[in-house]
């Protein structure tokens, strides 16, 4: 299951104003790319669960890095791959490589924000405030994540290499001026198996 904001309802992103129309018309799916099905009972479509999924393995090849266990992935309009990412603090001892930030850096880098706020970027965990604020200024339009950092901090407490922050995304966007549409947290007990053994 998963959890969907309500900020999109104002979009001025055509793709989220076309999600904020059918959630008015009363469908219950989110349609986030074309020929896919939605899964039953969620909003996520089948290519949002797939893509999802695809980050808890790129989190697991993190961990097999030496890296803490988290991944990402973007998404163009039609649901292709554009960007994987791993945690990326080793090699460089970097504490801000967070994949979700990496990613973002790097899509920056790569397109231009009007088709960024066309894209989506999944990431096996809710992205931390830094994350949030580095996907903000990229202008990429929609969010999806597994384990949110409520359910992450139960998991790595104080632990000294991932001191969560406990920081809703939403409030980070909220505090913003363009809108970011967020679903999550999704598939969160196979989010959180990603994270076994880890701290
Ligand atoms: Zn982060």
């Amino acid at each position: 299951m998963c959890d969907k904001t309500t900020a999109e309802q104002t979009s001025t992103n055509p793709a989220a104003r076309d999600r904020a129309a059918a959630s008015e018309s009363g469908a219950t799916h989110v349609i986030a790319a074309p020929n896919t099905q939605p899964v039953t009972g969620s909003p996520l479509t089948e290519a949002d669960a797939r893509h999802l999924r695809q980050t808890f393995d790129i989190a697991r090849r993190a961990r097999t890095h030496g890296n803490m266990p988290f991944g990402a992935l973007l998404t163009g309009p039609e649901g292709e791959v554009l960007i994987e990412m791993e945690n990326g603090y080793f090699p460089d001892l970097d504490a801000t490589a967070h994949a979700e930030r990496l990613l973002a850096t790097e899509a920056s880098k790569r397109y231009r924000e009007p088709f960024l706020a066309t894209c989506t970027m999944y990431s096996s965990a809710e992205p931390c405030a830094m994350c949030a604020g580095a996907i903000y200024w990229t202008g990429i339009g929609r969010v999806v994540y597994g384990l949110s950092e409520h359910a992450l901090k139960t998991l790595t407490g104080d632990h000294p290499d991932n001191p969560t922050m406990d920081l809703p995304s939403r409030t980070v966007f909220a505090a913003g001026q363009k809108p970011i549409a967020v679903e999550g947290p999704c598939l969160e007990e196979e989010a959180r198996a990603v994270h076994q053994g880890a701290w």
